[in-house]
């Protein structure tokens, strides 16, 4: 018998998550007994809130168990919109919004719909791994589009608008950002969108995943306020980190008209639905009250004050205050380690989980994510180990 042949080409360019990767270890070294600090993933600390985990009970109690429409259900759909409205000004169409198995199957969906081979797209490095893996999936060219601490973390416009040519079929933008935690300004935006205007065959795709983990009284300013690139527009957002439900799998998206056809038949060929109770979890969610998302923000907030203040104190880290989401990323290059290997020894010997800034890129090269998403006893003990680490 021959064995199954190989996969196709493709799955040799397909690239990984180390957070999950670094996570997966974390629990392998405490299971053989290691006492392990994880600030390697990102994912809140808190539990769902009751009243929403209460509302996934009742729908299953209610015998809701079957498929729903593959774009989610309507109820669902209209509180996103109503959302949207109250977040950004924007009315947008229930029709526009499709419910997704998470944040990340949007990017997945939106790259694989733009990519193949002959054209490029734009990505944020250091930026979330999976956007230049699914790229490179497709066969188009990643064109990394640089995120300096010297820009405060973000995209810099005209730099961003260079690197555009008629091959140039989709652009990725994540504000708030991972792994930075810089926070794209209003100004800056505006002048990408008003150079993407004059690029009509280009499209967008907005992660806005951490839209509520903002500090300092900023605003989120969504790309949804701007009408003119509304016909390229694709909004990445979900449930995942505002309301701790990063197990429920539940996202949504916002599509131009022009694409709606194309992303329905790719939701109808790939999970058919999302899974009903964890829906009308979602409506729960969003309808129901704030108090535990503000406190989860109150806490971030603390822990950013308390992991950049005693980051910086670490012989030869420098950290500046991450704007939004809920990652620090310290410069480390002048203890002398490349990144990784920090990372990796550091698990090992010391048991704190961190991740490495080239996970998130070649430009990632001299700096470290830590996740605050643990509580303030947890990163100070991680702090110390780190601290003894550099000084052994
Ligand atoms: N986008 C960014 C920037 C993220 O950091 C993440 C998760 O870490 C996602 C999307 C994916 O979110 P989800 O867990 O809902 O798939």
């Amino acid at each position: 018998m021959n064995p199954i042949p190989q996969s196709i080409k493709a799955f040799t360019r397909i690239g990984e998550e180390n957070a999950l990767t670094v996570l997966a270890r974390s629990v392998e070294l405490a299971e053989q007994g290691r006492d392990i600090i994880n600030l390697g993933v990102g994912q809140p600390d808190f539990k769902t809130p009751e009243h929403i985990v209460e509302a996934a009970i009742r729908a299953l109690r209610d015998g809701h168990h079957g498929y729903t429409p593959f774009n989610g259900i309507l109820p669902l759909r209209e509180a996103v919109a109503r959302r949207t409205l109250t977040k950004t000004g924007i009315e947008i169409s229930p029709d526009n919004i499709m419910i997704m198995p998470g944040g990340k199957v949007t990017m997945f969906a939106a790259i694989m719909m733009m990519g193949e081979p002959g054209a490029e797209i734009l990505y944020p490095d250091p930026g979330f791994p999976i956007y230049r893996s699914m790229i490179e999936f497709t066969g188009a060219k990643p064109v990394p589009v640089p995120i300096l601490q010297a820009n405060d973390f973000s995209f810099n416009a005209k730099q961003t608008l260079s690197l555009i040519n008629q091959n140039t079929r989709l652009i990725v933008i994540n504000s708030p950002a991972n792994p930075s935690g810089g926070v794209a300004s209003r100004g800056e935006i505006e002048k990408l969108v008003k150079g993407l205007e004059s690029h009509p065959h280009v499209a967008i795709l907005s992660d806005e995943i951490y839209d509520t983990l903002i500090y300092d009284g900023q605003n989120h300013v969504s790309l949804l306020e701007f009408p003119s690139i509304r016909n390229q527009l694709i909004v990445l957002n979900g449930w995942s980190k505002t309301w701790a439900m990063t197990g429920w799998r539940l996202g949504w998206s916002i599509w131009p008209d022009q694409l709606l056809g194309d992303i329905r038949k790719f939701a109808l060929n790939g999970w058919s639905c999302v899974n009903a109770p964890a829906q009308f979890a979602g409506i729960a969610a969003i309808d129901g009250p704030q108090d535990d998302v503000e406190k989860m923000l109150k806490a971030f907030d603390r822990r950013r004050g308390i992991i950049v203040e005693q980051l910086n104190k670490l012989p030869g880290f420098r950290c500046s205050t991450p704007k939004g989401a809920f990652y620090a990323f310290p410069d480390i290059t002048q203890t002398g380690w490349k990144a990784k290997e920090f990372a990796t020894q550091l698990l090992e010997e010391s048991g704190v989980a961190i991740v490495g800034g080239p996970d998130f890129g070649s430009l990632g090269e001299g700096y470290v994510r830590l996740s605050y998403a643990n509580s303030i006893e947890n990163i100070e003990h991680a702090i110390d180990r780190i601290d003894q680490f550099l000084n052994r």
